[in-house]
This record gives structure tokens, C-alpha cells and sequence, in this order.
């Protein structure tokens, strides 16, 4: 599959490098883009969801298989691990946007404002995401 087959059926596509762009994510509501895609050299498609869906989930919503990621073996085929895939920027803006989610809820207490359970469960969801980020960054 090539990755412009992907990008057809993702929505709010924007290119962030060569080879790399970022989308919404089909599996979850998603009102920021949190979906990074790179095409790597070799035509292997990589996909990573900063806000934590399975990208079998991601590749599910839009009717596709971890499969089609991967194209046709070819001679000379290393199927090589890559090392760092994503780049600062991509794991950054995962990282600017649950900073956002923290200083949303630092202000309301910091009004009185009671945290009510969903809020504080989105706290420690946010925590374990920018615990995620530092793991996906560090090749
Ligand atoms: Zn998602």
C-alpha cells in the first residue's frame, strides 16, 4: 500500500517533513491532530498515535490491517527496526497538548474549583502519556 492510499482516508492531513505528516486520528475524537505518519526509504509506512490508540485500532477505522503497512518483501528487504522514528516535533506536540490538559485543570483548583472523577482520571491519563513520550523518544 502506498502511503498516499493512507493519507486518502485520513482527515486533516498536514505534512510536517519528508516522508512525515500528521492527521487526526480516526479511532478516537480527535479535535487535534495526535496521528504521526512517516514513510520510511524502503516503503515501510509507520504510524504512531501520541494520544495511545493501537494502530491495529487506528488501521481499523479506516478499513485497513497492520498488513498493508508493509510493502511487497523485496530482494535486499532488511525489515530493519528503525531506530528513532519519530522526530522531536512530533513527540513535542503530544507533549504541548497534555501540558494544555494540566494547566486547565492547575487553574481550576486553583479557583476552588473541585476536579471532578473524570478530570482527575484525565490527569493520570496525561501523566502516563508524557511518560509514553519520553519512551517513544528515546531511541
Ligand atoms: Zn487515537
Amino acid at each position: 500500500m502506498s502511503v498516499d492510499k493512507l493519507l486518502s482516508l485520513l482527515h486533516g492531513v498536514k505534512p510536517t517533513g519528508r516522508g512525515r505528516w500528521v492527521s487526526r486520528c480516526p479511532a478516537h475524537e480527535d479535535s487535534r491532530p495526535s496521528l504521526a505518519i512517516r514513510e520510511l526509504d524502503d516503503g515501510r509506512v509507520l504510524l504512531h498515535d501520541f494520544a495511545g490508540c493501537p494502530t491495529s485500532d487506528v488501521l481499523a477505522a479506516v478499513g485497513l490491517t497492520l498488513e498493508d503497512l508493509f510493502p511487497e518483501r523485496q530482494e535486499g528487504y532488511s525489515g530493519a527496526k528503525e531506530r528513532r522514528p519519530w522526530s522531536a516535533i512530533d513527540v513535542l506536540r503530544c507533549v504541548a497538548f497534555e501540558a494544555l490538559v494540566v494547566s486547565i485543570a492547575a487553574n481550576n483548583v486553583a479557583q476552588g474549583v473541585e476536579l471532578p472523577e473524570a478530570d482527575r482520571k484525565r490527569l493520570l491519563l496525561a501523566a502516563s502519556r508524557l511518560q509514553a513520550a519520553t519512551e517513544v523518544c528515546d531511541g
